[in-house]
């Protein structure tokens, strides 16, 4: 089971990759997680893409593909995964369906608008040593007083491209690449519609009632039961 999250920035995808996670056993696999680490550690890559991120602008398709294709070889991969934040154009997307073999396939496009997305990325925090995700505002993983991390007890920061100016930037881009995409999973039959504005916890009872119907509808049919 390939389950895959579109959505502009700050639409909530980590945050609903996650509860997948805990629900489903499904490992979130967050593009923007690996390359955030790679800056942070410093490696080639690391230092390859910190520019091109700090602005907001898509790292190289090749290079993106290459952090998926080793990440899902693994072997907690192989009842599914959840893909948060790849593919971001439809040439990713055709070199996904090119990578991988298993056939099921749930695409969720978690819609949220400019102005919502502006407002929770100004007070999102993030952990870069565990990539937990905290608000400032929200009533839905808020930080506390100590501005630390509740897993690890790293200090919290705030995402270099999570400036507004950059955020816009951001949203352009998404704008600029997701009808192609959109197209392409609805022609396959795959993808889901979801409200992101909702709370946090609404979005992902529209989610999980998705993933539940498919996932039964898949051991009947492949008599898994
Ligand atoms: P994305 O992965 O799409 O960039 P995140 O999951 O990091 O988005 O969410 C962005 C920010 O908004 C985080 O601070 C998160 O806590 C908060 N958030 C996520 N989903 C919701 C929601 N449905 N309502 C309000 N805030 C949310
Ligand atoms: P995210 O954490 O998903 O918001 O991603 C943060 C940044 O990482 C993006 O603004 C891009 O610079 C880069 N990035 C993440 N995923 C991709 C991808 N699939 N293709 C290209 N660049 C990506």
């Amino acid at each position: 089971m390939r389950i895959i999250l579109l959505g502009p920035a700050g639409s909530g995808k980590g945050t609903q990759a996650d509860l997948i996670m805990e629900t489903f056993g499904f490992p979130k696999i967050s593009t923007g997680d690996l390359l955030r680490q790679a800056v942070q550690q410093g490696t080639e890559l690391g230092k390859k893409v910190s520019e091109v991120m700090k602005v907001g602008n898509l790292v190289e398709d090749e290079i993106v593909l290459k952090l998926v294709e080793e990440r899902i070889q693994l072997p907690d991969c192989r009842q599914g995964y959840v893909l948060d934040g790849f593919p971001r154009n439809l040439n990713q997307a055709l070199l996904l369906e090119k990578m991988v073999k298993e056939s099921q396939e749930i695409v969720f496009e978690i819609e949220a608008t400019e102005e919502e997305i502006l407002k929770r990325l100004a007070g999102r925090r993030v952990c870069l040593q565990c990539q937990a995700v905290y608000n400032i505002n929200n009533d839905n993983n808020k930080t506390d007083n100590s501005y630390r991390c509740n897993n690890c007890g790293s200090k919290l920061v705030i995402r270099e491209d999570d400036k507004p100016e950059v955020i816009r930037e951001r949203y352009k881009i998404y704008i600029r690449n997701i009808k192609p995409l959109i197209d392409y999973y609805a022609g396959k039959g795959v993808l889901f519609q979801i409200d992101g504005q909702k709370p946090v916890e609404e979005v992902f009872r529209a989610i999980k009632s998705i993933i539940e119907k498919k996932l039964s509808n898949y051991s009947v049919s492949s008599g898994r039961r």
